[in-house]
């Protein structure tokens, strides 16, 4: 950057015109290079300021900053772009919290009170519902500056990672999901019935297991073909589901069984729910334009205490009875060790 040249008071004689003419020169010469100076760290401040705008920009990134006296926010234009509101646009606190769905916004003013007490930063992510429709999430870090006894302002970084949500849902979904019929699959139901079993208190029932495999299915694959068994298979998940509303969990298991998970009040209503799913998988099926006949058998176990492995042997034990009675009929497994 250009330096100023100096000029001393010793070098300026107020009395020779010669040389007032010389200091006002010389003066001249300060102020412009003092200007030449400003002007130079105003391009530098400008240049800095684009490269942070467009690293921001880059992240899908912006900076915040609320004053906790007034409540006035300042957010760089990444933060406007991130709640699709024009830049620049004059800032409301209550308005913008009106931007984030409701149990994020719970979540963060639980969070961000916590953190103005204890005077510690946090880190949250959230859901935004921009004012154009979109939904977005974004990723909050928090610091709070306290120069005295009472926090004076919080500020930080708002980052979108919609895309990282996403990709995590992918996984999840492909993780606990079954692909032809859109029904959990048997990682889900396992992981659901182990938690309901583990759950406390320890000597109340959980809930019910049904288990539920089809009657005669492998005709449909032997006489029409795998896929018109797969076309059954997806309407039978169909049927589970509509007739399952009260269920914590609706899963396809294994080929044509699938697995019902009922929470503790529910459990009385499991016979009533097994003559239903029976008589809702009876119906035939229609599919493709043609017509499809099966049925389905069922196994019945109370969560009394056993583990999750211990509670699908029993179900499969009372589903082994069942289908051992002519099937298309429902057994309860007895803790006598046999089903009834
Ligand atoms: P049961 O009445 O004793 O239950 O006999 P079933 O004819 O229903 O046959 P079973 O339950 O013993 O066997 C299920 C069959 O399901 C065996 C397998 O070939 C078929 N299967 C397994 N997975 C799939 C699948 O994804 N698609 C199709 N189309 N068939 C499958
Ligand atoms: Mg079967």
């Amino acid at each position: 950057m250009a330096k100023a040249p100096a000029i001393r008071a010793s070098e300026v004689d107020p009395f020779s015109h010669d040389s007032t003419a010389a200091a006002l020169e010389r003066l001249t010469a300060l102020v412009e290079a003092q200007a030449r100076t400003i002007r130079e760290y105003e391009a530098s401040v400008a240049q800095s300021r684009h490269i942070f705008e467009a690293a921001s920009a880059a992240a899908r990134l912006g900076i915040w900053e609320c004053d906790l006296a007034s409540e006035k926010l300042s957010w760089s234009n990444g933060t406007y772009d991130l709640f699709e509101i024009p830049r620049g646009t004059p800032l409301v606190r209550e308005r913008t919290l009106g931007f984030y769905e409701s149990a994020s916004l719970k979540t963060l003013q639980t969070v961000r009170s916590r953190a103005l007490e204890q005077r510690k930063g946090f880190s949250l992510d959230a859901e935004l519902l921009t004012p154009k429709g979109g939904r977005r999430w974004i990723r909050i870090h928090a610091a709070i500056e306290c120069p005295g006894h009472r926090p004076t302002k919080i500020f930080g970084i708002k980052q979108d990672i919609t895309e990282e949500k996403e990709r995590i849902e992918q996984l999840r979904y492909l993780a606990e999901v079954d692909d032809m019929t859109g029904l959990a699959n048997r990682n889900k139901f396992r992981a659901q019935l182990s938690l309901m079993c583990d759950s406390k208190p320890a000597a109340q029932p959980k809930g019910a297991l049904l288990l539920i495999d089809l009657d005669g299915f492998k005709d449909v694959n032997d006489t029409l073909g795998h896929m018109a068994g797969d076309e059954c298979l997806k309407a039978a998940a169909q049927r589970l589901k509509r007739v399952c509303g009260n269920a914590n969990v609706v899963a396809r298991v294994g080929g044509d069984e699938f697995a019902v998970l009922l929470d503790a009040p529910f459990i009385r209503t499991a016979p009533h729910l097994a003559d239903r799913i029976i008589s809702a998988l009876s119906e035939p099926i229609e599919r493709l334009g043609r017509r499809y006949q099966i049925g389905a058998s069922v196994g019945i176990t109370v969560l009394d205490g056993c583990d999750g492995p211990e509670a699908f042997r029993r179900a499969d034990a009372a589903l082994y009875a069942a289908k051992g009675s002519g099937r298309g009929t429902y057994r309860i497994f007895r803790t006598a060790g046999r089903a009834g």
